[in-house]
């Protein structure tokens, strides 16, 4: 339920597919980042000029991909998909740009992950449409200056702050996604589950909603998972009580915290005396990457209020222990 890319099955990903908003219209919360950027691709049409490279920011599956197909196709142009880290060298960076035509967008995933010389090669790009290539090398070295088609480029990041200044300075467009609140996962669930062709109790859409952690790429997945316990051990509709055996058994508690949420609050208390702890550690104790707490768990424990983030390291919160049922042995409580 992890709720990233990179271990996703051919499966998943036809059926995310099918799932994605393709329009504005269908595209369900961050109200004020739809509007904005709305603006912007509506100025830009009229202008006949390419929209401005736009950052997107926070935790994976909040729709950055989404928006971007959805930015395209109003923009009416082709989409382009790569990431950081599969840009190795600056000719891999190269073929890409000389290949979009005018007003294409280019989707760099994990932006914050491209090499220092692909990023520099980024820069002149963005802001002139031009890149310098070296051709040959030794005593005949010489670069060449190559012009490009006028292009958005649009990057995506889990990590804003490991985005160096220069890289960041050239988007003029800026937007930090936010975590859903349940209501709109529930319209997001339905809407799911409609395109599915499955049918679903309101009650039960909300109750994978409220435990979707805020996501609405994990609310697909469980909707999915449900389904099938409705499939199987019902009669296809998924109810309220077919909802709760289901989030169950996928080990989503009441609170919608999954397994390694509570293995990382359980670390940090039973462990680490409640913290402070340093991230590495914890990563460490739980037999996960330290990037990937970063990135996807501790967001959503922080914003929840199940975790503190101290210069000495993370602390779990009263709230963490009620969670987990076990007393506190700070504040002189016995
Ligand atoms: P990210 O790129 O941020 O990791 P994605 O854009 O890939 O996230 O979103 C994951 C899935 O969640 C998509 O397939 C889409 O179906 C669904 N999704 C994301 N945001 C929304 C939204 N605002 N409304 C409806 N569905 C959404």
């Amino acid at each position: 339920l992890k709720g990233d890319d990179e271990h996703m099955s051919q499966t998943d990903k036809d059926f995310e597919k099918a799932l994605r908003p393709l329009s504005f219209d269908d595209f369900t919360g961050q109200q004020k980042i739809v509007d904005n950027i709305q603006v912007f691709v509506m100025a830009a049409k009229k202008r006949g000029e390419s929209l401005d490279h736009v950052l997107l920011h926070g935790p994976p599956g909040l729709g950055k991909t989404t928006l971007s197909h959805i930015i395209a196709n109003e923009l009416e142009s082709s989409l382009k998909i790569t990431s950081g880290p599969v840009l190795d060298k600056p000719s891999d960076l190269a073929g890409l740009l000389t290949n979009l035509e005018e007003g294409d967008v280019l989707f760099i995933d994990e932006i914050h992950r491209l090499n220092a010389v692909v990023e520099e090669y980024l820069y002149s790009a963005m802001e002139d449409f031009r890149i310098d290539i070296m051709l040959d090398s030794g005593p005949n070295a010489r670069s060449v200056q190559i012009s490009l088609n006028p292009f958005t480029l649009i990057g995506a990041t889990t990590r804003s702050g490991l985005l160096t200044s220069p890289l960041r300075a050239r988007f003029g467009i800026n937007a930090r996604l936010e975590y859903y609140d349940a209501k709109l996962l529930t319209t997001i669930v339905t809407r799911s589950a409609n395109i599915l062709g499955a049918p679903i109790d309101e009650v039960a859409a909300y109750e994978i909603a409220r435990r979707s952690r805020g996501t609405p790429r994990i609310a697909n997945t469980l909707l999915r998972r449900t389904r099938d316990f409705a499939d199987i051990k019902g009669n296809g509709t998924i109810t309220l009580d077919i909802a709760k055996v289901a989030l169950d058994a996928l080990d989503v508690d009441e609170n919608g915290l999954d397994e390694m949420d509570n293995r990382i609050l359980t670390t940090i208390i039973e462990k680490f005396k409640g913290g402070p702890v340093g991230i590495s550690t914890i990563a460490t104790a739980c037999g996960e990457e330290g990037e990937t707490i970063e990135e996807v768990y501790e967001p959503f424990l922080i914003q929840e209020g199940y975790l503190k983030r101290t210069s000495r390291g993370r602390i779990a919160t009263e709230l963490a222990y009620k969670h987990l049922n076990i007393r506190p042995h700070f504040g002189g409580q016995s």
